[in-house]
């Protein structure tokens, strides 16, 4: 292949992370991309990232990424015949069960003023013996205790 793509500066009002075709990774939120169709393979944008920019070194970095993507589809192809799954019925069964365990907000903050109120209760009774398991549940879960 003898085609040259020349890819050029496009700036953008749009700060976010675009993908990088040479390395598979992202831009960061920069004003100035890099970037022209893809006339070889069709059309779809290219575009490269700074940090490919200032590596240097494009087409080893291209060929690095076709690598891991070789390596990535290598892999996937090992799981064909592997994998046993829930159906998709089985997996809406389960999401509607862990639905139905959330508590609701009234009952989160019932739940919630039982516990302060034991909570409460301990250091009353006992003030200068608080070790970590008086602390109330969701500071213990923190592992740590508000002063
Ligand atoms: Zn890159």
């Amino acid at each position: 292949m003898t085609e040259i793509i020349e890819l050029k500066f496009e700036r953008t009002n749009v700060f976010t992370r675009w993908p990088c075709t040479v390395c598979g990774g992202c831009t960061e939120k920069v004003a100035v991309l890099v970037e022209a169709k893809d006339s070889i393979n069709g059309g779809d944008d290219l575009r490269v990232c700074e940090e490919c920019l200032k590596r240097d070194d494009i087409d080893g970095e291209l060929g690095r990424h076709a690598d891991r993507l070789e390596a990535d589809a290598q892999e996937l192809r090992r799981l064909i015949g592997h994998l046993k799954v829930p159906t998709f019925a089985e997996w809406r069964a389960e999401c509607e069960r862990a639905d139905a365990e959330v508590p609701t907000y009234a009952e989160w903050r019932a739940e919630r003023g039982r516990a302060d109120a034991e909570w409460r209760a301990e250091c009353a009774a006992a003030p200068q013996s608080r070790t970590p398991q008086s602390l109330k549940p969701w500071q213990a879960a923190q592992g740590r205790e508000r002063a």
